[in-house]
C-alpha cells in the first residue's frame, strides 16, 4: 500500500470511528439500544479506495444513488464481502428496476405506483432465477416540493397498501429527505407517524449534518457521505 492509501485508510477509519461513537450517544440520549441504528455509509462519486478504507475498518452496509455507478463499483466487493449490503438511495427509473433488484439488497426509493409494478416484475424475474427479493422503503417527500422525488404524505399509506398488500413487495420502511433550510426535526417526526399508522418499523433518515435528530426522531438507518468519507469533490 502506498503513502496516501494508508494515509486515506487511516483517514476513513477515524471519522468511521467517531462518527459510530456520535450515533451510538444520540442513542443512548433518546433511550435507544444503539444497536438499533445502522450507519449507511454513502459511498457516491467515491472512487474504489474509500469504499475500501471503509470495508477495512468494518464498515459493511453501503448506499449509492445511482444504478450504473453502483454496478460498476460494487459486484466484486460483494464476491469478496458476502455480508456486504448495499442501498439504492437514489431516484429510480422503471427500466433500470431489474438491473436494481439484481444488484441491491435494499432499494429505499419507492415512490409511485409504476415503480412498485416494474418492481414487481422485476422480482418475479430476478426470483424466477435464484436471486433475492430486496426490501423496499417507501420515499416520502415530506415537504412537499415539486421538483423532489417520493411520494407525497396523503398519498403514501396508498401506496403502500399497494406495494406491500396488493403487490406483496418485501416493504419494511420509510426514506425520506427533509428540505434544504428549513428545520429537519418536523420532517423526521411525520415519517414516524406514516410509519406507525401503516405498521412499518424501518425509519430511514438523518445524514452527515442532522443525523442526532434523526436519531432522536426514531431513526433505525442513517446515511452518511461526507462524514465519513470527506466532502465530495
Ligand atoms: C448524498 C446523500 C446522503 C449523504 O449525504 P451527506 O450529507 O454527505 O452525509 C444521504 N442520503 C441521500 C439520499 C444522499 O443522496
Amino acid at each position: 500500500m502506498d503513502d496516501s492509501k494508508q494515509d486515506q485508510t487511516a483517514e476513513v477509519a477515524g471519522r468511521l470511528k467517531a462518527l459510530r461513537a456520535r450515533i451510538a450517544a444520540a442513542a443512548v440520549s433518546a433511550g435507544r439500544d444503539p444497536a438499533s441504528v445502522t450507519l449507511v455509509a454513502v459511498g457516491k462519486t467515491q472512487g474504489p479506495a474509500a469504499i475500501a478504507a471503509a470495508l477495512a475498518a468494518g464498515q459493511r452496509v453501503f448506499g449509492e444513488n445511482r444504478v450504473q455507478e453502483a454496478q460498476a463499483k460494487f459486484p466484486e466487493l460483494i464476491q469478496a464481502h458476502p455480508d456486504l449490503v448495499l442501498h439504492l438511495i437514489g431516484p429510480l427509473q422503471t427500466n433500470k428496476a431489474e438491473a436494481a433488484v439484481a444488484l441491491f439488497h435494499v432499494i429505499e426509493t419507492l415512490d409511485r405506483p409504476k415503480l412498485a409494478q416494474a418492481l414487481a416484475k422485476a422480482m418475479a424475474k430476478v426470483a424466477a432465477r435464484g436471486g433475492r427479493r430486496p426490501a423496499c422503503l417507501i420515499q416520502v417527500n415530506t415537504g412537499e416540493e415539486p421538483q423532489k422525488a417520493g411520494v407525497f404524505p396523503e398519498k403514501a399509506a396508498n401506496l403502500i397498501a399497494l406495494a406491500r398488500d396488493e403487490l406483496g413487495l418485501p416493504v419494511t420502511g420509510l426514506m425520506c429527505i427533509p428540505p434544504l433550510g428549513e428545520a429537519h426535526a418536523p420532517h423526521f417526526a411525520l415519517l414516524g407517524e406514516i410509519a406507525k399508522r401503516n405498521a412499518l418499523s424501518t425509519l430511514s433518515m438523518g445524514m452527515s449534518g442532522d443525523f442526532e435528530t434523526a436519531i432522536g426522531f426514531g431513526a433505525t438507518q442513517v446515511r452518511v457521505g461526507s462524514a465519513i468519507f470527506g466532502p465530495r469533490g
